[in-house]
C-alpha cells in the first residue's frame, strides 16, 4: 500500500488532479482510498456525485466516536473508490487541523486500512504544513509527497515552502518528495520555469497536466473527466499522470530557495521571449 499525500496551494488543482488520478488508477484496476483532509469537504465530490454530508468530524461531534461506524463515513465512488472527509470544526472555533487528526485515528481504529489498498491519497488543504495538516506526513502515514504547482508566483512560493515543511518531517517520518505536478495555468514559459524550479528543489516534474475547460464541464456534472469523458485527451493526461506516479521511483528530500532566489528565477522566466 503506497500512502500519498497532495499539497499545494489553496485553489491551485489539488483536488482535481486527486480525483481525477484516483479514476484513473481505478479503471487501471487499482484499490484506492481518497481521504479528503480539508474542512471544505470537497476532495471526493467528483468520485461521489455528491458533495459528501457525512465529514468523520461531524459524525462523531453529533454521537461520539463509539456510536460511529466505518461505513457511515467511508463512502463508495466511482469505481469502487473509496471515500472519507475528516472534516473540520465550525469555522473561527478551534483548530481546523484536528479533524485530519481525528479522522486517520479513527480510520486506523476501524480498520479502514485493508490490506488490498493500493493506494491512499491524502488531499491536504492548501500550503499550510502545520498543525493537524502536516499529520499525514509527519506520523509517517504518508511516505510520499507531491506538490501541484503551476507557473504562478504565489504557487510555487506555497511550493518552495511545503519543501521546508518537508524537511522539518523527512528524516523523524522518512517522508519524501516524489516530484511536482505542474497544473497548467498557462503562464508563459511554464514548462520551462517548472522544470528549472524542480531542478534547482532538487526534485523531479513528474508531470505537465494542460489547463482544458473539458475539467470544468465535468466538474458540473460532479464528475472526473475519466468517467465524464474517458475518450477525451485530458482523460488520457490523468491516466498519464497515474502511471508516471505508479512508475515513481525517484524521491528526495528537497532543498527549498531562498526567496531572492525563487524571485530572481520567476523574474528570468517571466520576461524569456
Ligand atoms: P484545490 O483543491 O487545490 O483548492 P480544486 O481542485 O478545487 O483546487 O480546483 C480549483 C478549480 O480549478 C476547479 O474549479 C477546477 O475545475 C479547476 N481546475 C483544476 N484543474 C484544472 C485543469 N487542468 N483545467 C481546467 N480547470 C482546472
Ligand atoms: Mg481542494
Amino acid at each position: 500500500m503506497r500512502q500519498i499525500a497532495i499539497y499545494g496551494k489553496g485553489g491551485i488543482g489539488k483536488s482535481t488532479t486527486t480525483q481525477n488520478t484516483v479514476a484513473a488508477f481505478t479503471s487501471m484496476g487499482r484499490q484506492v482510498m481518497v481521504v479528503g483532509c480539508d474542512p471544505k469537504a470537497d476532495s471526493t465530490r467528483l468520485l461521489l456525485g455528491v458533495k459528501s454530508q457525512h465529514t468523520v468530524l461531524d459524525l462523531i461531534r453529533e454521537r461520539g466516536e463509539e456510536e460511529v461506524g466505518l461505513g457511515e463515513v467511508m463512502r463508495q465512488g466511482f469505481g469502487g473508490t473509496r471515500c472519507v472527509e475528516s472534516g473540520g470544526p465550525e469555522p473561527g472555533v478551534g483548530c481546523a487541523g484536528r479533524g485530519v487528526i481525528t479522522a486517520i485515528n479513527f480510520l486506523e481504529d476501524l480498520g479502514a486500512y485493508t490490506g488490498d489498498l493500493d493506494y491512499v491519497f491524502y488531499d491536504v488543504l492548501g500550503d499550510v504544513v502545520c498543525g493537524g495538516f502536516a499529520m499525514p506526513i509527519r506520523e509517517g502515514k504518508a511516505q510520499e509527497i507531491y506538490i501541484v504547482a503551476s507557473g504562478e508566483m504565489m504557487s510555487l512560493y506555497a511550493a518552495n515552502n511545503i519543501c521546508k515543511g518537508i524537511i522539518k518531517f523527512a528524516e523523524q517520518s522518512g517522508v519524501r518528495l516524489g516530484g511536482i505536478i505542474c497544473n497548467s495555468r498557462n503562464v508563459d514559459n511554464e514548462l520551462e520555469l517548472l522544470e528549472a524550479f524542480c531542478e534547482r528543489l532538487g526534485t523531479q516534474l513528474l508531470y505537465f497536466v494542460p489547463r482544458d475547460n473539458i475539467v470544468q464541464h465535468a466538474e458540473i456534472n460532479r464528475q472526473t473527466v475519466i468517467q465524464y469523458r474517458p475518450d477525451s485527451p485530458q482523460a488520457q493526461v490523468y491516466r498519464e499522470l497515474a502511471t508516471r506516479l505508479e512508475q515513481n521511483t525517484r524521491f528526495c528530500i528537497p532543498t527549498p530557495l531562498a526567496m531572492e532566489e525563487l524571485e530572481e528565477l520567476i523574474t528570468r522566466y517571466g520576461l524569456m521571449d
